[in-house]
């Protein structure tokens, strides 16, 4: 029983467990970092964060919350015309785990539609809330053609911390970036780069504060291009 519930538990929050079915934890190349943002869309930020991406031509991936997408349209519809990638990231933000298949089912499908009526097209990704699954969610994805996409580094920029603790907190991505790597050595096997999960908004409400994520990018654009990074979307990320 303990040892079942432990497994569980790990396949419900480790973001490179594959128990519950495929994911994407990883672009397919060390020079692709694939940047993403969860919980927007956000008024009080994303239009920020759009500028700053456009001064570095960095494109990202979205994974956004459905009744915000449902309040902010035309942030949403921006986003895509700067070059940006959706994804869905369910309607209401629940934890996913807890909840039966028909439920997560609804909580996917109406994020899908609304994102689908805002843009005129689904998107392709799907991230589960606080990273939870269990044996229904990654199913429920793909039967709306979306592929399940988890990170490598998720640094905590939603924690109450000063920008400079989050600076240091993603210096892993410089770190693989330095690191020529044999194949089949090390972190990724020396062949494979990094998803980035930041957060541009909040699932409490919107205009949450996130201005320390677009402080830790304004430090981090510069000096992952100078390390030969490329900013890339999750199509991307696995062409
Ligand atoms: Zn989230």
């Amino acid at each position: 029983m303990i040892a079942t519930a432990g497994v569980a538990a790990y396949g419900a929050a480790y973001p490179r467990s594959q128990i519950f079915g495929p994911t994407i934890c990883r672009t397919n190349s060390p020079k692709k970092l694939a940047l993403t943002f969860d919980d927007g869309p956000n008024p009080a930020i994303t239009p920020n964060l759009l500028d700053l991406m456009g001064r570095y031509e960095a494109k990202a991936t979205f994974f956004l919350i459905g009744r915000f997408v449902r309040e902010c349209p035309d942030l949403v519809k921006e986003t895509v015309a700067r070059g940006h990638s959706l994804g869905n990231h369910t309607y209401t933000h629940p934890n996913l785990a807890w909840l039966a298949p028909a439920r997560i089912a609804e909580e996917l499908c109406v994020c899908q539609e609304t994102i689908a009526d805002v843009v005129g097209t689904a998107p392709k990704w799907f991230r589960p809330p606080y990273g939870f699954r269990n044996p229904w969610v990654v199913p429920a994805a793909a039967a709306l053609d979306c592929q399940t996409v988890m990170w490598t580094l998720i640094p905590g920029d939603w924690r109450e911390k000063p920008a400079e603790w989050l600076i240091e907190r993603m210096n892993p991505i410089a770190v693989h970036a330095r690191k020529k790597l044999p194949p089949g050595t090390g972190y990724g096997g020396g062949l494979l780069g990094d998803i980035l999960c930041l957060h541009d908004g909040g699932h409490r409400g919107l205009n949450a504060d996130r201005t320390r994520t677009l402080a830790a990018l304004e430090h981090w654009l510069p000096r992952w291009r100078d390390l030969g990074l490329e900013f890339v979307t999750m199509d991307e990320a696995v062409r």
